[in-house]
């Protein structure tokens, strides 16, 4: 029910981070796993680690937020690997400013890589899904996809606007037996956020108090929902929000 012998799968940002664990989980699974990010000193460490788990890996270059680069790794992944099955839109930044002082360069950056670089890989993976008669996109919000925050206003809306961007997808598609859900991460320990922790000191321990499972979610907390998610085991599941958190989302 969750094999992935033979399946193709796509992690953008896929060379550090959630996305790592994502791509560990996908390969241990058996999938073919395709880290598609900017830095090629770091996907060439990820891609190390991959192959030692005997993935058959690859590292291709891509910027989301550009249209003729995603539309090139769709090509170079189908011209090396044959087939794309699975998505994982990944890639995500954030600048920390409140709404009153965020220049509008950075609001823009922040929407140009969280959700259309989402979308433009969301447009540009449907030809070779539909082509294949089946396909998974896995989403990444966040909880900031439920919440506000007074410190990242764009972060926020980008993560809010990647659960509508799944819910409009997933409609569309399910005709073409293409499923569409988005993982919603608690406060997971990555370069991300190892980098608001420095600019707020007090925010390892709150992170800790507010979170019932009393700590930070690790990378390959993020694993098995990959699996799960790219798996037949969810078929019938589209459409969905489904926080990795815990239990972060359920505390009032
Ligand atoms: P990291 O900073 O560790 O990883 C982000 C990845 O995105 C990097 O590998 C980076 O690779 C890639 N990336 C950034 N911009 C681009 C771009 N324009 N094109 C291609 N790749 C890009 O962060 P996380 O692992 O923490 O974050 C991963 C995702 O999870 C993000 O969407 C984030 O918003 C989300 N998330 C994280 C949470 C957390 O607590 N850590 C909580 C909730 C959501 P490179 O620089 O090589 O391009």
């Amino acid at each position: 029910m969750f094999d992935l012998k033979g399946k193709v799968a796509i992690i953008t940002g896929g060379n550090g981070g959630i996305g790592l664990g994502m791509a560990r989980g996908l390969a241990r699974a058996g999938a073919r796993v395709v880290i598609a990010a900017r830095n090629e000193a770091k996907s060439a460490a990820a891609l190390k680690e991959l192959q030692l788990l005997g993935s058959d890996a690859r590292a291709l270059p891509v910027d989301v937020s550009d249209e003729k680069s995603v539309g090139a790794l769709m090509e170079e992944t189908e011209q090396q690997c044959g087939r794309i099955d699975i998505l994982v839109n990944n890639a995500g930044m954030s600048i920390r400013n409140p709404v009153q002082d965020l220049r509008l360069e950075d609001w823009q950056k922040v929407l140009d890589t969280n959700l259309t670089g989402a979308f433009l890989c969301s447009r540009a993976v449907y030809p070779y899904m539909k082509k294949t008669g089946r396909g998974k996109v896995i989403n990444i919000g966040s909880m900031l996809s439920i919440f506000g925050a007074s410190f990242s206003p764009a972060y926020s809306v980008s993560k809010g606007g990647i659960v509508q961007l799944t819910k409009s997808a997933a409609i569309a598609w399910a005709p073409d037996n293409i499923q569409v859900n988005v993982v919603l991460p608690g406060w997971i320990d990555t370069e991300l956020t190892r980098r608001a922790r420095t600019h707020v000191p007090t925010l390892h321990d709150a992170v800790v108090t507010r979170t019932p499972a009393a700590r930070w979610g690790t990378i390959d907390d993020l694993a098995g929902i990959a699996v799960f998610l790219s798996s037949p085991a969810s078929d019938f599941i589209t459409g969905a929000a489904i926080p990795v958190d815990g239990g972060y989302s359920a505390f009032g």
